[in-house]
């Protein structure tokens, strides 16, 4: 599932490509026929994400609120200019995975047909925008959306994000600390790769419950998570490790074998401490956590 770092990736696409814009919407796959007639030859008048929840305001009180899951995707194409527009780099694809673009369409924008189940296609002057599989996608009024936005926790990348909400919210339950990063009520946009690898970066046992920690050691895992996913969006993958983690190889050389200091990594020595890395479930979801360094 995309984390948040994607999500806001996704926001800055949407911006920089099609803000501005009128845009033809239609849902080739029919699912999302009524909305797309509402909103078809509307303006985008911009893009932002909260948490992993991506919010596409047009003109008109009218607002796309989608969320990825676990299957969705965002695939783009578009004309030379398309790419142009792209702070991002022009990926040809947000989702699980990433991928990036190297052959622009020269001339004249041709979307090509709809390939398999596309729930929403936006098309303007010089690029598309296909939504695949996504666990939701509604149309809603800005007050409908801001309701939505406002029973998620707060977001990491959101520079006038208040730490203090996440702090109470995790000192107030019981439950493992571990399953309360991943809950988007309080907090939202990490998932669990951001999850594992903050809790280790701060020692943090993910088994603690919430209401053990103290406030210094909330607002760390907190800081932690900000410093983590800015450096998410800026690579558009997930690397945690610091280079002394990773020996002769850089950062934009570490995915996908030198990215990560916990995550999926079961059973192989602790980057840091040499313990072999731990893993179970928890809550469903898969946990990993080095035992030597989390105590
Ligand atoms: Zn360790």
């Amino acid at each position: 599932m995309p984390e948040g770092h994607s999500v806001h990736r996704l926001a800055r696409q949407f911006s920089d490509c099609f803000a501005g814009q009128a845009l033809a919407v239609s849902s080739p796959q029919g699912r999302f026929a009524d909305g797309a007639a509402v909103l078809d030859g509307a303006v985008l008048e911009g893009a932002r994400a909260h948490g992993k929840q991506l919010f596409l305001d047009f003109a008109g009180d009218r607002v796309l609120r989608s969320h990825l899951g676990l299957y969705g995707a965002w695939s783009f194409g578009g004309t030379e200019g398309f790419r142009g527009a792209s702070s991002i780099g022009a990926p040809r694809r947000i989702g699980e995975r990433e991928a990036h673009d190297d052959d622009a369409v020269a001339g004249p924008l041709r979307p090509p047909p709809p390939v398999g189940a596309v729930r929403v296609r936006l098309v303007g002057d010089e690029g598309w925008a296909d939504l695949r599989g996504p666990a939701q996608c509604v149309l809603e009024t800005r007050a409908e959306a801001e309701a939505a936005r406002a029973r998620l926790g707060p977001d990491p990348l959101d520079p006038l994000a208040d730490p203090a909400s996440f702090v109470a919210a995790v000192r107030r339950s019981r439950r493992p600390v571990g399953a309360l990063l991943m809950d988007q009520a309080v907090v939202a946009g990490v998932g669990n790769i951001f999850r594992a690898e903050s809790l280790f970066r701060r020692g943090i046992d993910p088994a603690t419950p919430g209401r053990t920690l103290d406030d210094a050691v909330l607002l760390g895992l907190w800081t932690e998570n900000v410093t983590l996913m800015r450096t998410g969006v800026r690579l558009g993958r997930i690397v945690t490790t610091d280079p002394a983690d990773r020996p002769g190889v850089a950062e934009d050389q570490a995915w996908p074998e030198h990215a990560h200091l916990v995550y999926r990594r079961t059973g192989l020595p602790c980057r840091r401490c040499g313990a072999p890395v731990a893993g179970r479930e928890l809550e469903g979801r898969a946990l990993y956590w080095c035992p030597g360094c989390q105590g």
